[in-house]
């Protein structure tokens, strides 16, 4: 599945220039997740980061995407990882870096189970600052964080050393 998912990304990525700002070199996974084969590709590959995996998360909004099919692949259920204001009642919230300024993301702690191992997905991996607050509100609920899973991962930016010792599993590494 690796090989296939990884041959599937390179022919289906659509790279498009200054989006969504100047300067931006934007890897657009659509076509990768409206095809049938490569979506299972991808599915079955980022289900084989870790071992022993009780939940995936998914961060909103790609990630959600990913993250369902590697749940089913895995028989586990979904976490929501969702931007602020998105989730009503108890929820554990947490703030990162961004180049200008900072954002936020937010869980429903109940929903994770005491001790649970959480694959944490996206669909890009730059600088680490969305997984890494994703990876510390699974700790917060009383989880553990056992890998992050993505389909890409910008090699330009420090991602892996963003997640300290939390596993980092990318189809492919691109510059
Ligand atoms: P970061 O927090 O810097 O690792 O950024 C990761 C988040 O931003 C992911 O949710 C990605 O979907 C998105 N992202 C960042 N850079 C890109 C890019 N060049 N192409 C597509 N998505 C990106």
């Amino acid at each position: 599945a690796l090989a296939a998912a990884g041959a599937a990304l390179d022919r289906l990525t659509r790279v498009q220039a200054d989006f969504p700002i100047p300067g931006v070199l934007f890897r657009d996974l659509t076509p990768v997740l409206a095809d049938r084969d490569a979506l299972a590709a991808l599915a079955h590959a980022l289900a084989g980061a870790q071992p022993d995996i009780d939940l995936v998360a998914g961060l909103e909004s790609r990630g959600f995407l990913l993250a369902a099919a590697v749940a089913m692949v895995l028989d586990t259920g979904v976490l929501a990882v969702r931007k602020p204001g998105k989730l009503p009642g108890d929820i554990l919230s947490e703030e990162y870096a961004l180049e200008y300024g900072s954002a936020r993301l937010e869980i429903h702690p109940h929903d994770v189970p005491d001790r649970a191992r959480v694959l944490v997905v996206d669909d890009v991996l730059a600088t680490g600052g969305t997984a890494g607050a994703a990876c510390r509100l699974v700790r917060r609920a009383g989880g553990i964080p056992a890998g992050v899973a993505v389909a890409v991962e910008l090699t330009a930016f420090p991602g892996r050393r963003a997640l300290g010792d939390v596993p980092v599993l990318a189809l492919r590494s691109w510059a």
